[in-house]
This record gives structure tokens, sequence and C-alpha cells, in this order.
């Protein structure tokens, strides 16, 4: 009886395993900020700062596509002077939309079966309805979280997969995903091993750039300080570990060097 079980089981994780064989970087929006202290505080203040930010579009073998992150909203690229948020001094824009440029790659929103976001904040989850079939992968703290706000910023019957701590996405090595809390509750990251590049972190907003990563900075306006000194040191010992890149989102000028879609890394 055992024995059988363990074949069926083999068999399954068999039938299972993939490997991730592209991975693109799409540009889905991008800011400029007044005062770059409110990320940094102390440091840099009254200093403009821009920031990018992608979604990560991820081709599994066996699996089909996962999106990583959903970016700001594509009804920004209708708004040439952008929208700003007041509070942060930071003006968002959008050149393309994200529907234009999964269709440039061949994609349409129905091909993609699982959206996993790092968090819940706007810039993150923009386009969730264009996804509506697709598999949402979170943390549980983040569902937690965003359903307890007044606005609820997901629905609340989306299919979802809710995750408590790390997790090895399809078990074969090839997605896993790093809880990173401290930023937002249930923040999360993820570590994408690819045949060609190597393992890459898409860090989320657990670090918004270079400096503040350098120096370990974290934002005033983060739930968790002490969270998110134990989120960065825990990616910076996967990075160093796993030889890993870290891919900081909002980091423009390390975005700014990467290849983005139609292009793609394997
Ligand atoms: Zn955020």
């Amino acid at each position: 009886m055992w024995r059988v079980l363990l074949m069926l089981l083999m068999l399954t994780t068999t039938a299972r395993a993939g490997e991730v064989d592209r991975l693109y970087v799409i540009d889905c929006g991008s800011a400029h900020a007044e005062d770059q202290s409110l990320w940094s505080p102390g440091v840099n203040a009254g200093v403009p700062i821009d920031f990018s930010d992608n979604c990560y579009l991820i081709r599994h073998t066996a699996e089909g596509y996962l999106l990583w992150d959903t970016g700001i909203t594509d009804r920004l690229a209708a708004l040439p002077d952008g929208q700003t948020v007041a509070p942060l001094r930071q003006t968002w824009r959008r050149a393309r939309t994200l529907a234009a440029v999964l269709g440039e790659i061949g994609v349409s929103p129905a091909d993609i079966r699982y959206v996993a976001i790092s968090h819940t904040h706007p810039d993150h989850i923009g386009n969730l309805e264009l996804f509506a079939n697709a598999t949402l992968i979170m943390q549980k703290a983040e569902w937690d979280f965003a359903m307890a706000q007044p606005q609820k910023p997901i629905a609340a019957d989306r299919k979802t997969r809710l995750l408590d701590g790390d997790s090895d996405l399809f078990d074969d090595g090839s997605l896993t995903v790093l809880s990173t809390p401290g930023h937002t509750p249930g923040h999360q990251s993820l570590l994408v091993h690819l045949p060609r590049t190597g393992n890459v972190v898409l860090s989320g907003d657990a670090v918004h750039f270079q400096s503040n990563w350098d120096n370990r900075r974290i934002p005033s306006f983060n739930f968790s300080k002490e969270q998110s000194a134990a989120s960065m040191d825990k990616l910076a010992r996967l990075v160093a570990d796993k030889h890993a890149q870290l891919w900081i989102n909002h980091d423009r000028p390390s975005s700014d060097s990467r290849r983005h879609a139609p292009q793609f890394y394997e």
C-alpha cells in the first residue's frame, strides 16, 4: 500500500515538475517624487528621486504563465500628466498599458494562470481585474491586512492560494516565495531560478532602491521597522547562499540597465 502511494506521489511530482524558461521584465509604471527622505529618513531631504515599477512575466514549462505584481493601474496611460499621491509628493505615470505589452509578447490576460503579488499597495496590484480567473498567490497575513481596510483592494471572492511563510510554489525549486514582512504585514519576495541567468530575487518593496539596501535604510511609513530590517537580512543571506542577483523593483538606474519586454531572460 505504502509503496503504491509513494509511486503515485513520485508520478504526480514528476508530472508537475518543470522549470522557468522565460522571465520578462515589463515596465509597469514610473514615479517622480520631490523628497527622497520619505523613503530614507534623514537622508537626501528635499532631493527628488525617480522610481521604476516593473511587473515580471514568468513562463513555467509545466504550469504556464505566472505574473509577479501587476503595476500601477493601466488607466494612467491615458493621463499624460500622470496622477499625484499628495502625502508622498509623488507623481505616477504609465507609458503603456500592461495589456498592450502582453499583447506584443503574444500573451492574452486569459493565458495567465497565476498572479503572485509582493503586497497590496496600489503600484503592485493596479490591474488585478484583468486577470480575474487567475489564481492569486499571496501571504495570508497580507490578505487579512488588505481585507481589514475600509476600501478592500481585492475582490473578496477571488480564487486565491494563501501562503503562510516561505513556499516552493510548484515543488520543483523553480519559484520560491520568501516571506519578507515589514513594508506591509504580509509582504513577500520571489526567488526565481533561471537555467541560464541563474538565481534572481524579485524583492517587491522589501527595499526601494540601492542606497537603501547598501545602508539598510527603512522608509518611515513601513508597517514594522524591525521586521523590515530582519527581512533585508534574510534576503542578504539568501542572495549570498544562492549567488543570486537582487533585482530592486523601484531602483530606476538598475531597472534601466535591464532588458525589458519583448526581450526576456532565460
Ligand atoms: Zn509598497
